[in-house]
């Protein structure tokens, strides 16, 4: 109804014009009075109350704006004796004019401490530094009895971060006020009209004449109090106040108050003043404060890196967890942290049971399908919480973290019901009352039970953040696991395969080639020989009566002596000779780069030297029977060998123990 029957403060008066600020259509009763009109009754003009040149301005200035750019000082009386400010705006279809008396002097003074006082918030670091030096500064500007600054949590109930006042009034710092004290209404009217001033609440009010006029009044600072806000001053004692709210880039962070337990005169200049310098200070607020938060994320994201970088292996999920979960508590003031990773379950610090979060995982993936972190500050009163047993957890944040193919693991925060004491001013008047000792009558105090300290914004960025992190040292663990299990499986072939290579290409008992084997090398060696013309020798060689070596010594003296004779051999040969195991007591040389006489020397020197092998046991020597053959163009490895046999058999029917060339190459061998 107040935008019908307007009531205004008398402290200034106020003119409703037309659109084109030709007519003034009402004025507050106290016009004539407050600028000197004497006896001049309405209507009057806006020429006869400006004057002619003045009003020109006045409305060439408005002409398509909302609002004069600056105030306008003029004076009137006799010898022009009365100053006056003038501020004029546009309110839907009417032009508002404000009138306040206006002293020149100290103005200069004004400017200059404006100037240093802003230079001086520009300067501070810290935001308890910053605003302490508002509310002292405002205060000693206003001459108020207290300026306080509230700041407002998420749940819109203020918070007293800083005040000054006067030595005999008692303080309200850090008392809270109920969010039921700031009614949306009341914060959207500090957003659209951040500078509220009432000079004396108790003050009588007056009306515009004629009454009838319908105009908003709102954005006036001449608006009187309802008779709720009154009230509401009346029980704090206050009858003085100059509220400025404070809004940021987010909205409205908190408002300044001033309050006096008097009527309190503050002047339009000294309200611009204030206006600015909390204009100003809130934007610093806003930079320490951004300046803070990237300090604060920095602090989260290198608490993952340090572990990840001093660790030489690769940290799995439990072992981060471990590493990091007192930092990480510290960080999101935290008591609890869990992670839950592929139906594990990791905790640190005071959490519910494995169970209970596992629980709450499988509600979370059908509640919660988003990338951001999900919070409760009240697990009881939560939906998805109410039914689980955290008896202590009051706050709980979970972060999703991304594994990939839908796959999800959790990472949790959980904050114990803190249990404070919070302080309250104003309080309301239905409530029992707990009267706190000072001169705010209304001060009481309540506990706070079964809720956490809210999350803060920057608090699940950080999460976030630190989230992204952790999905990524998880999963680059996954990864090195994943490739430590794939170089054991490599290194289990690559034996499997050596294993099947000694079978394929050696001779169990003496450890030389066997008879596939050393084919592969004749058949190699051929192909080389018609290619290059590289010639080559094989012997082969059978021991002599070796069944009755079994048969005297037993079979196992028989391989023992199988043995020792491939070791000898094998010592004697040249690095590149092959060696080979042909079958039974029957093995093969095949001497590369050899000619017939090379070969046929090389064969005279084994069976010399086999000659003297001796084996415990074993009363008689060995002997062979060597066959000698070189190769010869058109040599298959059938037909290299049946030369080899022939001449080998050659030498046992010769009596054994000797070497045969082949026929038809013996001529060759000279000596
Ligand atoms: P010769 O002088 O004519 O070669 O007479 P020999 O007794 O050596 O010939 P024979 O072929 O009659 O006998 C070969 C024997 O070698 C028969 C066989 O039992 C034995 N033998 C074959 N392989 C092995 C083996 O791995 N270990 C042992 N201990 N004996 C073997
Ligand atoms: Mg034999
Ligand atoms: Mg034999």
């Amino acid at each position: 109804m107040s935008k019908h029957y307007p009531l205004l403060q008398s402290f200034g008066a106020l003119l409703v014009l037309d659109a084109e600020s030709r007519r003034i259509q009402a004025t507050s009763a106290n016009l004539a009075t407050l600028a000197g009109l004497g006896a001049s009754s309405p209507p009057i003009t806006l020429e006869q109350l400006l004057g002619r040149r003045l009003t020109q301005q006045v409305r060439c200035e408005l002409q398509g704006q909302p609002r004069l750019a600056a105030p306008l000082v003029f004076s009137r009386g006799a010898n022009r004796s009365l100053h006056f400010q003038l501020r004029a705006y546009r309110s839907g279809e009417h032009v508002l004019m404000e009138l306040e008396p206006f002293r020149m002097d100290g103005q200069h003074r004004l400017l200059g401490a404006l100037h240093e006082h802003l230079s001086r918030l520009a300067e501070t670091t810290h935001q308890e530094e910053l605003l302490a030096y508002l509310v002292t500064t405002v205060r000693t500007l206003t001459g108020f009895t207290r300026v306080a600054v509230c700041q407002f949590d998420p749940d819109w109930h203020g918070h007293i971060v800083a005040e000054a006042k006067a030595d005999d009034e008692c303080s309200i710092a850090g008392q809270r006020l109920a969010a039921r004290d700031f009614p949306v209404a009341l914060r959207r009217a500090y957003v659209r009209h951040p500078v509220r001033y009432i000079q004396d609440a108790q003050a009588p009010v007056g009306p515009l004449t004629p009454g009838d006029l319908s105009v908003d009044l709102s954005a006036s600072v001449l608006r009187a109090p309802t008779f709720e806000r009154q009230r509401y001053l009346e029980r704090l004692g206050v009858r003085g106040m100059l509220n400025v709210s404070m809004i940021c880039e987010t909205g409205l962070w908190g408002v300044l108050f001033c309050h006096a337990t008097a009527a309190h005169e503050v002047t339009a200049a000294v309200r611009d003043a204030v206006h600015i310098l909390v204009q100003a200070a809130t934007e610093r607020l806003s930079l320490l404060r951004a300046r803070h938060e990237a300090r604060y994320l920095k602090r989260v994201q290198d608490s993952l890196a340090s572990s990840m970088n001093t660790q030489q292996s690769p940290r799995g999920p439990e072992q981060l967890l471990l590493d990091q979960a007192a930092t990480w508590m510290t960080l999101f003031r935290a008591q609890g942290v869990a992670l839950w990773h592929a139906g594990g379950v990791y905790q640190a610090g005071k959490t519910p049971a494995p169970e209970v979060i596992s629980q709450m995982v499988i509600r979370l993936r059908q509640a919660h399908p988003h990338n951001g972190p999900w919070c409760t500050r009240n697990t009881a009163k939560h939906s998805l919480t109410s039914s689980l047993a955290m008896p202590e957890q009051a706050g709980v944040m979970a972060i999703p973290l991304s594994m990939g193919h839908a796959q999800r693991a959790w990472l949790f925060f959980f904050r114990l019901t803190p249990c404070p004491v919070l302080h309250w001013s104003v309080r309301p008047v239905s409530a029992v009352a707990l009267p706190v000792s000072g001169t705010l009558p209304t001060a009481w105090y309540e506990e706070v039970t079964g809720c956490s300290e809210a999350w803060q914004r920057v608090e699940r960025l950080a999460a976030m953040s630190l989230g992204r992190d952790l999905t990524l040292a998880i999963s680059s663990y996954e990864i090195s696991m994943l490739n430590m299990h794939l170089e054991r499986e490599r290194k289990a072939l690559a034996s499997a395969n050596q294993r099947l290579e000694q079978l394929a290409h050696f001779d169990p008992l003496t450890q030389i080639w066997n008879r596939y084997r050393i084919e592969q090398a004749i058949d190699d060696e051929l192909v080389a020989a018609k290619r290059y013309g590289a010639t080559f020798a094989l012997l082969m060689f059978d021991v002599d009566h070796f069944k009755a070596i079994n048969d005297t010594y037993g079979h196992s003296l028989g391989d023992e002596v199988l043995v020792a004779l491939a070791r000898r051999v094998e010592s004697s040969l040249r690095g590149c000779d092959y060696f080979g195991r042909w079958g039974g007591e029957e093995f093969v040389i095949l001497a590369t780069h050899s000619d017939i006489q090379a070969a046929a020397g090389l064969a005279e020197r084994l069976r010399e030297l086999l000659v003297t092998l001796q084996l415990p046991g074993l009363d008689q020597p060995v002997t062979v029977s060597i066959g000698v053959v070189a190769w010869q163009p058109d040599d298959s490895c059938k037909t290299l060998m049946a030369r080899a046999d022939a001449a080998m058999y050659l030498a046992k029917r010769k009596g054994r123990n000797r070497v045969e060339v082949a026929a038809g190459e013996a001529a060759r061998v000279k000596g």
